[in-house]
């Protein structure tokens, strides 16, 4: 009998073992995953996980009937440690060995870690599962302080939830701007109003030197010399992609297991896709690795359909989302290598309004504020590869579509 091994256990995975069934595949199946809770939505985390106060939160990717009705095996609290591509097996924690005939790598990403002295204090959080959610929410109360280090969507998200809880709230960013590897100077400063009205302090070009501390944190000093005092510290200071098995097994890594655009690694029996996997965009083209559940569902779609022998070029565009306070942000295509943004509406007042960015007169992306309607509308025009008149879009007094050119 044939077997799929699925290592991981979250998005990409739970998608690609659901599609492997839908393309035809009559083998077993078996997800591997090193989380001990069944795979549920990573995105409530900061946003509904920390802000509410209900003990267990309910937020599965799919229901438990889901994985018996499609016959997949769910080893949770199980880390693969080797993969030996000569044996086609993979090696437990537990010592246990597993055969498979294909095998599909979503292991995802790990928040990077803080090197600066005190790191390792108690009260020093990262949020990337649900352990971490619940281990800060334990330790959150109104009029306690946190501080926050980095201002990238985890950060600023997290930001928004406590102060939902009522806590005092600093944010130490290191560039000049929050979000600033992500989105245009306009947006930034948006975000940067928006969470100041909401009584968050936000520092930037705030260099951390240090954790203060005896066993637990008081407080974040900077190289100038400032303390900032604190109960929780999270640190939000992105990602990494976790490689090391596939690294080990001596599969072509490079910021992510590279993959074609099958989603195959060098070896055509092993496939990878999600937060892990570094593959290039027919879209924008170059490689891109993305940190999204888009990404993570439509990367699996695909590689379950070359595990199931159908050959499907990955084309999807990308988009993404984020929430805040009464906020909710969506972005549309990659804004990467922009060279002009136009705005529609008034980012300095209000809460509702979007940027457009263009490389030329080629629509790149846009950052869709309260605006879910256009976001949809926007969406399709970049699916259908086609752009907008620039001085349309800025211009309210024109309908939306009236400024996209066939
Ligand atoms: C707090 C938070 C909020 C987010 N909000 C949004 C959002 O609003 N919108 C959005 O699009 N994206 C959001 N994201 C990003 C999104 O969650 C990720 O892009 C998505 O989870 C990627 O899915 P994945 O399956 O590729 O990897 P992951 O979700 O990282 O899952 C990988 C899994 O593999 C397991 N694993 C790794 N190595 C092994 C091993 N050796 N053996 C066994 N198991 C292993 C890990 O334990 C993990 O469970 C958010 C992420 C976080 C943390």
């Amino acid at each position: 009998m044939q077997h799929c091994i699925v290592i991981g256990g979250s998005h990409a995975a739970v998608q690609l073992a659901f599609s492997l069934r839908q393309e035809g595949w009559n083998g077993n199946i078996t997800i591997i995953s090193s989380d001990e809770n069944f795979p549920y939505h990573r995105p409530p985390l900061s946003k509904i996980v920390l802000s509410s106060e209900s003990s267990v939160p309910n937020i599965p990717i799919r229901a438990t009937e889901f994985y018996e009705k499609n016959n997949i095996n769910l080893l949770l609290g199980k880390q693969v440690l080797r993969i030996d591509r000569e044996k086609s097996n993979v090696t437990l924690n537990s010592g246990e060995e597993i055969n498979y005939t294909k095998l599909a790598l979503t292991t995802g990403a790990y928040a990077r870690k803080i090197s600066i002295p005190g790191h390792n204090l108690k009260g020093v959080c990262y949020l990337r599962d649900l352990r971490d959610a619940l281990e800060i929410r334990e330790s959150m109360a109104p009029n306690k302080s946190a501080v926050i280090i980095g201002g990238g969507y985890i950060g600023l998200e997290a930001a928004a939830s406590m102060r939902k809880r009522g806590m005092n709230v600093t944010i130490l960013e290191a560039m000049p701007r929050v979000l600033a590897r992500i989105t245009s100077p306009e947006v930034s400063a948006f975000y940067t109003r928006i969470h100041e009205e909401e009584g968050v302090t936000i520092i930037t070009n705030a260099s951390a030197t240090a954790i203060e501390g005896a066993d637990c944190v008081t407080g974040v000093r900077l190289d100038d010399g400032r303390i900032f005092k604190a109960d929780i510290i999270l640190i939000g200071i992105g990602v990494l992609p976790a490689t090391e098995l596939a690294c080990a097994a001596g599969l072509d890594i490079n910021d992510g297991i590279m993959v074609d655009e099958f989603c195959r690694t060098n070896d055509h029996n092993i496939v990878a896709a999600g937060d892990c996997a570094n593959q290039f965009h027919p879209i924008y083209g170059h490689r891109v690795r993305l940190e999204s559940i888009q990404n993570a569902n439509d990367q699996a779609k695909i590689a379950a359909k070359t595990l199931c022998g159908k050959l499907e070029t990955y084309s999807a565009l990308p988009w993404f989302w984020s929430d805040q306070y009464d906020l909710k942000l969506q972005i549309a295509g990659l804004a990467q290598g922009f060279d002009n943004v136009i705005l529609r509406g008034d980012p300095n007042t209000g809460r509702c309004f979007i940027a457009f960015y263009f490389k030329g007169s080629t629509l790149l992306s846009a950052d869709c504020i309260n605006s879910p309607k256009e976001f949809m509308a926007i969406k399709r025009l970049l699916v259908d590869k086609k752009t907008a008149n620039p001085t349309m879009l800025s211009d309210q007094s024109i309908n939306l579509v009236d400024s996209f050119i066939d």
